[in-house]
């Protein structure tokens, strides 16, 4: 059996990495970036303002000058005024570039303006260079501002924007096939007999792929019939990056999945980790050099997996830098006697310091999902220990 460590570096170690494709910027949230962004200016490109007020010579307000001349208004996005002379003062507004000849700003609730005149309020101190975000102090010109292998979220959809890339090359989404194996399974627009059940596996897992991998699932539904499934996931594999299956990968006279792989020429590089719940979980290469994951079918046992091995596994083909796992405490004690990793699912909640604690949900047995409603994720507890005080840090994996 594979422990838990030894499954996730094996599974990076066979993902092979997806092709980059070039997209419009507003059509990359949740990509990863393939290439370096540089500043394709200084950050800001030039001294703005940060408040409307007025701006002055800090000269002036030393020699204790409090009344100015008005000359000008300049507003965001126009050339600067120039030759502001000694105790002359502008309106000036928040973005605008500030002209070479003044170099401080007072907030207009701190002025009282009666048309050319401008008396600023005595009690205030002002400070040189105020209210001035000035050039470059950002980032300058050419310097890196985002690598490949980070992910595309909101700010760094700003940053793009802010460069100039109104294309960007990012992985290519990855092409998944999410292949249901089960007699009982019916669809859910087919009527249902009592010894029947809806298949729900493959909606949890597109949902989940969606949400961490921008992938393009191809639901599929298959009975417990060799011949029909070594046809239709041999198609499916060939129309796809990965291969997702659930059910079928036990011991029982029906779980024919690990040999149909086997029948495909797949290589198997694991088939059962040191875990609960998800021990007998299959995982190997095709001929194709296309990595074939299969889930066990208890729902819970699904998206467990699914979480913790396959979307790690895809997010590092698409070349994600590696991140941290997040961690939490546990919010009161867990004792788990079996000589097995544990996943608990979990909700966060604010403890009374407001600091966040991960509550136990367990569900009864891994074959019930309705009890994942609203749960956060799930903890990882080691294997060879039994006994989890309240407060134990532990690695959480959000759904
Ligand atoms: P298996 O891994 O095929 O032995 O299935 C284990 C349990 O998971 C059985 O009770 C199945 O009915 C259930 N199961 C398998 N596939 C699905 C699915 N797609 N949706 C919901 N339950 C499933
Ligand atoms: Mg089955």
């Amino acid at each position: 059996m594979t422990d838990v460590a030894e499954a996730e570096s094996l599974i990076l170690e066979h993902m092979q990495s997806l092709s980059s494709v070039v997209r419009p910027l507003s059509e990359t949230i949740g990509c990863v970036l393939q290439e370096e962004v540089l500043a394709e200016r200084d950050l800001p490109p030039f001294n703005r303002v940060t408040m409307d007020g007025i701006a002055i010579k800090f000269n002036d307000w030393e020699q204790g000058l409090r009344r100015y001349h008005l000359v000008g208004s300049q507003g965001a996005g126009v050339q600067p005024l120039t030759d502001i002379k000694n105790s002359e003062c502008i309106k000036i507004m928040t973005g605008a570039m500030l002209p070479d000849t003044v170099d401080t700003v007072i907030p207009i609730e701190q002025v009282t303006i009666n048309q050319k005149n401008v008396l600023v309020e005595s009690k205030i101190s002002i400070s040189k260079g105020q209210f001035i975000h000035s050039r470059g102090s950002d980032r300058k010109i050419g310097s890196n501002l985002l690598s490949p292998g980070n992910l595309i979220g909101p700010p760094e959809m700003a940053i793009l924007a802010s460069a100039g890339y109104s294309k960007i090359k990012v992985s290519e989404s990855p092409l998944v096939a999410c292949i249901s194996t089960g007699d009982e399974l019916v669809n859910l627009e087919e009527k249902i007999l009592p010894h029947q059940i809806r298949s729900s596996n493959e909606y949890a897992i597109e949902a989940s792929l969606e949400r961490h991998c921008r992938a393009k699932v191809t639901r599929e539904n298959l009975k417990d019939d060799p011949k029909v499934m070594l046809k239709k996931i041999s198609d499916l594999h060939d129309k796809s990056d990965v291969v997702i299956l659930s059910g079928g990968v036990s011991m029982g006279d029906y779980d024919f999945v690990p040999e149909v792989l086997n029948k495909l020429g797949a290589r198997p590089i694991f088939h059962r980790i040191e875990q609960r719940p998800g021990r007998p979980m299959w995982f190997g290469i095709s001929k194709d050099h296309k990595p074939i994951f299969g889930l066990p079918g208890n729902p819970v046992s699904t998206l467990v997996c699914l979480t913790r091995y396959v979307i790690p596994g895809l997010q590092h083909a698409m070349g994600l830098h590696h991140k941290q796992p997040e961690t939490t405490y546990l919010a009161e004690e867990v004792v788990f006697k079996a000589n097995l990793a544990f996943f608990l699912p979990v909700k966060l909640k604010a403890g009374r310091n407001g600091i966040s604690l991960a509550h136990p949900c367990p569900t009864n047995t891994s074959g019930d999902f309705v009890s994942l409603a609203q749960t956060t994720g799930f903890i990882e507890l080691p294997r060879k220990q039994n006994r989890f005080s309240e407060g134990t840090v532990t690695k959480l994996f959000r759904w």
